[in-house]
């Protein structure tokens, strides 16, 4: 039987890549969004739907969603990775960083659990997996407003978590310490990236991968409905805070 649906966000790189892959590798169907959908392309995976979207631009967000549900079936899984992190301080950083943080990994995050809960509900099935952070749990130095942004996702996850539980639905979050991925690279300022880098290098960190976060959400996905593993913390054993 052809399995269900999984809808991936930010599979154009990190984690969000190394998750399309691996649930490719087992054969569920996609569909992948990010805004470079030269590299979503360039995977070349099998049954897997590739779409050019702005997670802040909803309406395309929900016709994406649409459209790969009428050849795939309903979305059984809905993992929102795509997300910023510009790290800098409240007093000097621009404020349109804050914006985009805020638009990105909130109201994107909003925009795709809008665009699948009505249908989960109806059907009593689905999962929403939303890519928080340790930063979703504690403050770190120039992380300020990422951290407004993913302290966020916690409160408005599990308010969905515990509305959605007597549908079935399950809303789970994973809450990653430090990757190697892109994610710092997208930081306007040298200075704290090369701090950044430094820390996590002085302090032995850097076998956790991608892959890592990807096979944790498979793992929990793949649990059954009925069960919800409602929170996963998961950082590289030599990470401290
Ligand atoms: P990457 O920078 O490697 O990947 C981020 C992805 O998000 C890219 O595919 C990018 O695609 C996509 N994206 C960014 N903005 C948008 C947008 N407006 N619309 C659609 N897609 C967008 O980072 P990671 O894979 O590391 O990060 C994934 C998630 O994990 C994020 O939410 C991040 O906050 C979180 N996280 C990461 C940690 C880490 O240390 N790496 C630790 C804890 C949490 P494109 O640019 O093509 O649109």
């Amino acid at each position: 039987m052809m399995k269900k649906l999984v809808v991936i966000t930010g599979a154009s790189s990190g984690f969000g890549m190394a998750l399309a892959k691996l649930f490719n590798q087992d054969g569920y169907p996609l569909l992948l969004l990010a805004r470079r959908v030269e590299r979503l392309e360039a995977l070349n995976l099998s049954n897997t739907i590739c779409r050019k979207v702005d997670v802040t631009d909803r309406e395309a967000f929900q016709k994406a969603i649409d459209d790969a549900e009428q050849q795939y079936g309903e979305t059984d899984l809905l993992i929102n990775s795509a997300g910023v992190m510009l790290l800098g301080d409240i007093e000097t950083q621009n404020p349109d960083e804050w914006q985009k943080m805020l638009d990105v990994n909130v109201m994107g995050v909003l925009n795709g659990m809008r665009a699948v809960m009505p249908q989960m509900k109806k059907r009593q099935g689905g999962t929403i997996m939303n890519v928080d952070s340790l930063a979703g749990i504690e403050p770190f130095e120039h992380h300020a407003v990422y951290c407004a942004s993913k302290y966020a996702v916690m409160g408005l996850s599990e308010t969905a978590r515990q509305q959605m539980a007597p549908y079935n639905v399950r809303v789970m979050r994973i809450l990653p310490g430090a990757v190697n991925t892109e994610l710092l690279s997208h930081t306007t300022s040298d200075q704290i990236k090369n701090d950044y880098v430094a820390g996590n290098k002085a302090a032995g960190m850097g076998t956790i991968t991608a892959d890592d976060i990807a096979k944790s959400i498979k793992f929990a996905y793949e649990l059954p409905q009925g069960v919800n593993l409602r929170e996963i913390q998961i950082a590289d054993t030599k990470q401290v805070l």
